[in-house]
């Protein structure tokens, strides 16, 4: 049985992430990290949306998505390191009255040096929305709102996901993590922290610690601490070992439309909100998100519905034809008519790892486990601040100093001391 320090099951990004900072707290300690796919980030990392933004309700979000994009962009910009990073912004479309309701969590936000910039209809409707919907019967119909408010956020944008994997993945094996790919976790090993020499320990009377993982190739054993990174799969595979954690997983679904036409064209590359001449990334008034892919010239268009679609894990979720075109495709083309007729082109569907009860991520040690996950939609944006605290939980340090040098006490993320404000923005 092969023995490392430390044992990191699930190579998406917060695996990838965590394994760079304990290596980069403690230089010496050999880590391994497992993961059941073929390659890194083939989880939910690879089915994101890959945008990112610091506007967030939660004190603690906006530390760890603040610190995160500024560590990504010193990559790019400074080190050379081309992460696809460009800044265009979020794009808010709401009525008068969700304005005003969003206005104390404004103000909160500005209190913690978040910008923002107000549009007016007029605007929006020369870059090529439809913001007098009310005007049409069916838009009554289905209860829609005029948009007279658009709410934008510039220090927020998108990125290239895979670009960041690679980054992590090329630091490894430099650094001498081990990597094993095709290795799924199947249980774990449970010792008692001070074994009597019986052997049909442990005893439940008995102090238990986890201290190795049983895959399909082989069983491996960690002197120190496992580390649980595995996103939506956290709850199936600690069930069995009674660590309860409140992540659950919901699908999640992202369409491609292409910008077919040249009105589509001119809503993509947008002059009016950035330097990059694109739409910033759009959320309509019931959620319904455009994220552009001018790379492609196409939009990603996904929508996080809540009520009505089941907390399930599906092995390989597919996306839903049906989903498009019952639950995005009324409501899109109401707010962005030039979208009427234009079928997806590509589709996929991953999970959120939702923290059922408050939204913000948690890293939270037990028995020599150390979980970290709950990311709920936002864990691009925030692995390397979550990296850094599972390192300093790793080596047992209080607080952890995220990049740009403000600590966070780690227990604040766990769920014995827990210390943070739920989070109300999660899309
Ligand atoms: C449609 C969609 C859009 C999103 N958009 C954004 C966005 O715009 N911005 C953003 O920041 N976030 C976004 N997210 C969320 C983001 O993708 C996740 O927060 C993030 O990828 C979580 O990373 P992770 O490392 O925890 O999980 P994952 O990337 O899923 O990694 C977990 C890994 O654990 C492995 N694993 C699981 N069980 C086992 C086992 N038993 N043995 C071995 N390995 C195992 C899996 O194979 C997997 O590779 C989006 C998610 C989805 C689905």
């Amino acid at each position: 049985m092969k023995t490392y320090d430390c044992i990191i099951v699930g190579a998406g990004i917060l695996g990838l992430a965590t394994a760079y900072h304990i290596k980069m707290k403690a230089p010496n300690d050999t880590i391994l990290i497992v993961d059941k796919f073929e390659g890194p980030g083939f989880g939910d990392t690879s089915k994101s949306a890959a945008a990112f933004r610091e506007f967030f309700y939660s004190r603690a979000n906006i530390l760890l998505a603040r610190s995160t994009i500024d560590f990504y962009w010193d990559l790019q910009k400074n080190q050379g390191i081309d992460l696809g990073i460009k800044w265009i912004g979020y794009l808010f479309l709401m009525s008068h009255s969700e304005f005003e309701s969003l206005v104390p969590i404004l103000k909160k936000m500005s209190r913690e040096g978040i910008e923002y910039k107000t549009y007016l209809p007029e605007d929006l409707e020369d870059v090529g929305f439809r913001t007098h919907v009310l005007k049409d019967e069916e838009a009554r119909l289905m209860n829609l709102k005029n948009i007279d408010v658009g709410l934008f956020i510039p220090r927020a944008g998108i990125l290239k996901i895979e670009n960041i994997v690679k980054f992590y993945e090329t630091e490894l094996k430099q650094l001498d993590v081990d990597i094993m790919y095709r290795t799924e976790v199947k249980g774990f090993i449970l010792e008692p922290t001070k074994p009597i020499g019986i052997p049909e320990e442990p005893f439940p009377w008995q102090e238990i610690k986890v201290s190795g993982i049983r895959t399909n190739r082989g069983t491996f054993r960690a002197k120190r601490k496992i580390v649980v990174a595995v996103g939506a799969w956290c709850e199936s595979l600690l069930n069995p070992i009674g660590i309860g954690v409140p992540i659950r997983p919901k699908k999640r679904q992202i369409f491609v439309l292409r910008a077919e036409n040249k009105s589509l064209l001119k809503l993509l590359r947008s002059p009016k909100f950035n330097k990059e001449e694109i739409l910033p990334v759009t959320i309509l008034p019931r959620g319904i998100y455009i994220r552009p892919e001018p790379s492609e010239n196409a939009f990603w268009v996904g929508y996080a519905d809540k009520l009505g679609r089941a907390y399930t894990l599906e092995e390989d979720p597919q996306p839903e034809e049906e989903f498009y075109i019952y639950g995005i495709y009324p409501v899109l083309t109401k707010y962005i008519p030039q979208f009427i007729d234009i079928r997806p082109i590509n589709a996929w569907a991953g999970h959120y790892d939702i923290n059922v009860v408050d939204g913000v991520p948690i890293v939270h040690e037990e028995a020599n486990l150390i979980v970290v996950g709950g990311t709920s939609g936002s864990g691009i944006m925030k692995a390397d601040a979550l990296g850094r605290i599972v390192a300093a939980t790793y080596i047992g340090e209080e607080y952890a100093e995220l990049y740009g040098g403000i600590k966070i006490r780690a227990k604040d993320l766990s769920l014995s001391e827990r210390r943070i404000e739920p989070e109300k923005l999660v899309i």
